[in-house]
């Protein structure tokens, strides 16, 4: 397992780890961002935060996954990123969804939050990709009561991140 250049971000929240996941892909007004409408209310809310507009998507009766093919449909100039989401730790299409993120240049920032531990093709979830997001909030798979946090590849969105979560500061640990 190759961890390096994966950076973690704690956050308070899972919520507000979406929230600056987006704002570090530089998401926000006029933009669109195409997440599952059989989601939580988390994934709306921190797309309206940054001032982009939420596109729903249907999903997979098999695995309760963003429907790619749907998802395909829905991408316009102003599309910016989508957030595919492991409904109940079930993985979701990832493959073709990053390939088609590729295409479209896309953003891929998943919603993880189910999904702490779960493995695709023998790789854990967040230990590679674009920008994964966590939540350790009371109901998930690991639990800090509330809390969350984020992965992701790029040192200088990290460091912008590092001081985003938090009232502009950066802390060492
Ligand atoms: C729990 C959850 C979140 C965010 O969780 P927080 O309560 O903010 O930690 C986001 N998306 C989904 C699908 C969730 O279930």
């Amino acid at each position: 397992l190759n961890l390096k250049n994966r950076y973690v971000v704690k956050t308070n929240t899972g919520t507000s780890a979406l929230h600056i996941a987006l704002r570090a892909a530089n998401i926000g007004t006029g933009d669109e961002v195409i997440t599952p409408s059989f989601n939580y209310v988390a994934d709306h809310q921190a797309i309206k935060m940054t001032g982009a507009d939420v596109v729903m998507c249907d999903i997979k009766d098999d695995n309760l996954g963003i429907d790619y093919e749907k998802a395909e449909k829905l991408i316009t100039d102003k599309t910016k990123a989508i957030i595919p989401l492991h409904f109940a730790g079930i993985p979701c299409n990832q493959k073709e969804i990053f390939e088609m993120a590729e295409k479209y240049h896309l953003r891929v920032i998943e919603d993880a939050m189910h999904a702490f531990g779960t493995t695709i093709d023998n790789k854990k979830i967040g230990s590679y990709g674009d920008i994964t997001c966590f939540s350790f909030d009371s109901i998930k798979t690991m639990t800090s009561i509330d809390g969350g946090c984020l992965i992701l590849n790029s040192k200088e969105e990290f460091e912008q991140l590092e001081q985003m979560r938090l009232l502009g500061m950066h802390r060492e640990e």
